[in-house]
């Protein structure tokens, strides 16, 4: 059971879908991308015109999603939402393209894992709403230029890093999302809560956000998981010590460790003697690609201060000898 996984399933996109925030307003957190957006936005209404292309880096369960439907509603246009690895040709894509609504915003989760020719494709219709469309093969092989209505690309990774400069360059505004402070992910669980009808307290609300990795995704699924624990076993109403109890069944640690930010800590210490180990070495040790070390477990490990990235590799703190229970080699950290 990955409790504390960032990524959802379809059962979960469903529950999920009665929690997103429908407007900037309702959006928790991330302040300074919130204020940039609704610059971005309000210009663009202003106008009367399309919004400049918008690029939200971050990892799973931050709210890209969320913010791709918030940037259609504000600008009442209607969403498209595709992904990456779904295009696989160029022809997929200029498929999609020509079939948009004037205005339509267009959600491309996982852009940098396109197929190379659709990227391509995609360069020329961000910037002129024009494709070329090749039809035939070899000599014979005729170029022929399609319009397409002027649209938005909401383009979300969770690598900027991996996306090449030229179609980085041309989004015209980057959002970089961090992980929440455990105070916004207090918030996000007292609005569920309230649309939930559950009675969550203060207390409760503190110790379910310190166990949710900075993610709202994952602060939703403990407070439903704490609601039937309260439910089952208690009065229903969500204190700390209800919570506490909660999550201790579902074997989430104290600071809300995941399965995986556990493996991987605990090879760098028991494996590799505390680092320095290569991304790729730890990513075998542990039986996870590099990209899903990366992606989703370093970011919280490195913000939970147990990790360190250096030029020669991860290397483990104090901290993480500390919440392993382990004592570290002599001489490590002399
Ligand atoms: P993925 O990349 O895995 O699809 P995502 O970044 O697109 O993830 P969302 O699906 O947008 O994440 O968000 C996950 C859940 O968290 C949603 O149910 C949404 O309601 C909630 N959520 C995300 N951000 C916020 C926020 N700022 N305020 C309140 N709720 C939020």
């Amino acid at each position: 059971l990955r409790l504390v996984g960032a990524s959802a399933d379809a059962e979960e996109r469903a529950a999920e879908m009665a929690l997103r925030p429908k407007s900037l307003d309702e959006f928790i957190g991330q302040d300074r991308v919130r204020e940039q957006l609704s610059l971005v936005l309000d210009a663009a209404k202003g106008r009367g015109r399309t919004a400049d292309h918008v690029l939200l880096s971050g990892g799973p369960g931050l709210g890209k999603t969320t913010l791709a439907m918030i940037i259609a509603s504000e600008m009442q246009a209607p969403l498209r939402i595709t992904s990456g690895p779904a295009i696989t040709h160029a022809g997929d894509l200029a498929a999609i393209l020509s079939s948009l609504a004037e205005g339509e915003v267009l959600f491309l989760d996982e852009v940098h894992r396109m197929a190379r020719p659709a990227e391509e494709l995609l360069y020329m219709a961000m910037e002129d709403f024009r494709v070329d469309v090749v039809v035939g093969k070899g000599p014979g092989a005729t170029a022929i230029p399609l319009e397409l209505p002027a649209f938005t690309l909401v383009g979300a990774t969770t690598r900027a890093g991996m996306l090449p400069a030229p179609l980085r360059d041309r989004f015209g505004f980057t959002a970089h999302m961090d992980l929440y402070e455990p105070a916004e992910l207090e918030l996000v669980l007292r609005r569920s809560a309230t649309l939930l009808g559950v009675d969550l307290r203060p207390d409760g609300a503190r110790e379910v956000a310190l166990r949710s990795r900075g993610t709202p995704r994952i602060a939703n699924r403990l407070l439903r998981r704490v609601r039937d624990f309260a439910e089952v076993r208690g009065s229903g109403v969500v204190t700390g010590p209800v919570a506490a109890a909660a999550l201790e069944i579902y074997e989430v640690d104290a600071l809300g460790l995941d399965r995986l930010d556990r493996a991987v800590l605990d090879s760098l210490c028991r494996l590799f003697g505390g680092g320095p180990v290569g991304l790729s070495t730890l990513a075998v040790a542990v039986g996870e690609e590099p990209e899903t070390v990366e992606v989703v477990a370093e970011p919280f490990l490195v913000r939970a201060g147990m990790l360190a990235r250096t030029p020669r590799g991860r290397i483990a703190t104090p901290a993480a000898w500390a919440h392993l229970g382990l004592v570290p080699p002599r001489g490590t950290f002399a």
